[in-house]
């Protein structure tokens, strides 16, 4: 297996802490709204990451965690609570805000057949376990105590800002833009708020440094450490997160255990609306029922999410989700046919093994999810396999793909309910095309519109359509 390390800048090759063992550890939502879709494309991307490494042999834990508290709207420690501003504003407890919204969120997931972590913890259960790192880090002389909130010193430790590359001078320029005098440095970040500006918080928990509630970045440190140790193999999330989020993470776990505490960084690129990052305060929100409300299934956003490589911005658009639900129906098409026909083999050929080795190769390098649909693609279409092996290579694929291949029927998805002859009628049709006899693709259509079928060019090729 080999992935880029946001550390190191490279690509390596992965080697595990513990021998045939993944230990994973994945930023989670902040439930104070639904999670966008752009949101959701760092979580089918950690989906296949952790279904990769379960491909190569991996025994996977994979920890995420749900942030109920103690997320502000500013990276800087300005702003206020995201939970407690949602509060207010809809006069709902932050408790039944938290409890909505991760409801939302695990529909979400289970309709893009992301996998449940095995482990999914909440920052409020964990409280005493940031109060015990805080002590440990106070213990070792890396906080302060200014205005009645603890405070990390990056001057305590001498490589602050390793993971984003961050250079001390440049970190300095953002005093211009400092709010809190209390800092020292303006990097320095949170671990406990207890005199804080927002006086009517509603969740607070006794402390050593008074009643009051964490920082945002102490929970991924204290839960992670909790459930998969003081040394672990990944940690991943969007790329977002590097610059302030995961660069204190990193700081304040390795301040406290004084050794290296993750050895792999995976980031996912952004999901773009129009030319900017889609996020929850700018105008183009997406969410994945407001998708289904207008017909798509999620597994076509899942589908088109796996047309783009995880490390590259991945640009949103109608057009393009429609593009992907065409080629999933198609896709669907073809299985339907070749259900009809066979059972998957339990021993497929040396040619079915060779399709799905490429596939695993393209997937283990880097997670080349392109380049695995084109695999799959390439072996649906290859007429010399037999239907049996066509399915045992497919299913073997959508183990990583997720894209519940196993349980399509024809009518269920959507799907033209179109069989083997009529989809080899279709590509005969295309090399017709290809080929400029017009009048021989012209026959096909007509053929084809004989049995019932529409054919219909997109972009990902020519599909068919049930008349109506
Ligand atoms: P949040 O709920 O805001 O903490 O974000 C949850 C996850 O989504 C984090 O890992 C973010 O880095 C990621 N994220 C936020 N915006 C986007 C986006 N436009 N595209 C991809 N991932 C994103
Ligand atoms: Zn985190």
């Amino acid at each position: 297996m080999r992935l880029y390390n946001t550390m190191s800048r490279r690509i390596e090759d992965f080697v595990p802490i513990e021998e045939g063992k993944v230990s994973m550890y994945c930023c989670g939502p902040t439930v104070y709204n639904y999670a966008h879709i752009g949101n959701l494309r760092t979580y089918i991307f950690e989906d296949v990451l952790k279904r990769t490494f379960v491909r190569a042999g991996y025994s996977v834990k994979h920890v995420m965690n749900i942030t109920d508290v103690g997320h502000l709207t500013g990276d800087g420690d300005d702003g206020e609570d995201k939970l407690g501003k949602r509060s207010r504003e809809t006069g709902k407890s932050v408790w039944d805000i938290a409890e909505f919204y991760t409801k939302a969120f695990f529909r979400d997931e289970e309709a893009l057949n992301i996998i449940r972590p095995d482990i999914v913890c909440k920052a409020t259960d964990h409280i005493q376990d940031m109060i015990a790192l805080i002590e440990r880090l106070e213990k070792g002389g890396h906080t302060y105590i200014a205005g009645g909130n603890v405070y990390f010193s990056i001057d305590s430790i001498p490589d602050y800002g390793k993971l984003a590359g961050l250079r001390l001078d440049d970190l300095r320029s953002g005093a211009r833009i400092e709010v809190d005098s209390n800092k020292r440095n303006p990097k320095d970040f949170v671990l406990w708020f207890t005199n804080s500006k927002f006086a009517n918080q509603a969740m607070t928990w006794d402390s050593p440094w008074g009643r009051g509630y964490p920082g945002w970045h102490i929970e991924c440190s204290a839960m992670s450490m909790k459930y998969l140790g003081e040394h672990f193999d990944l940690h991943c999330g969007g790329i977002d997160a590097i610059p302030v989020h995961h660069t204190n993470e990193i700081a304040q776990s390795e301040a406290a255990t004084g050794h290296t505490w993750v050895n792999c960084w995976c980031h996912g690129e952004f999901l773009l609306m129009g030319n900017a990052k889609m996020s929850k305060s700018s105008g183009g929100f997406v969410t994945l029922p407001s998708l289904e409300e207008k017909g798509y299934d999620a597994l076509d956003y899942r589908y088109f999410c796996l047309t783009g490589h995880y490390r590259s911005q991945l640009r949103f658009s109608f057009e393009a989700l429609d593009a992907a639900r065409s080629a999933r129906r198609s896709l669907s098409d073809r299985i339907a046919a070749l259900k009809a026909e066979a059972e998957p083999s339990s021993f497929p050929s040396e040619a079915a093994k060779a399709y799905m080795d490429s596939f695993d190769a393209a997937m283990e390098d880097d997670l080349k999810a392109p380049e695995g649909l084109s695999q799959l693609w390439q072996m649906i279409k290859d007429s010399s396999l037999p239907p049996a092996d066509r399915l045992a290579a497919a299913y073997h694929m959508d183990g990583i793909l997720g894209l519940r291949l196993s349980s399509i029927t024809a009518a269920e998805d959507g799907g033209s309910g179109a069989g083997e002859e009529e989809q080899r009628l279709l590509e005969e049709r295309t090399a017709a095309k290809k080929a400029r006899d017009w009048a021989r693709a012209d026959a096909i259509r007509a053929e084809l519109e004989k049995r019932g079928f529409i054919v219909k060019d997109t972009p990902q090729g020519a599909i068919l359509q049930k008349k109506v």
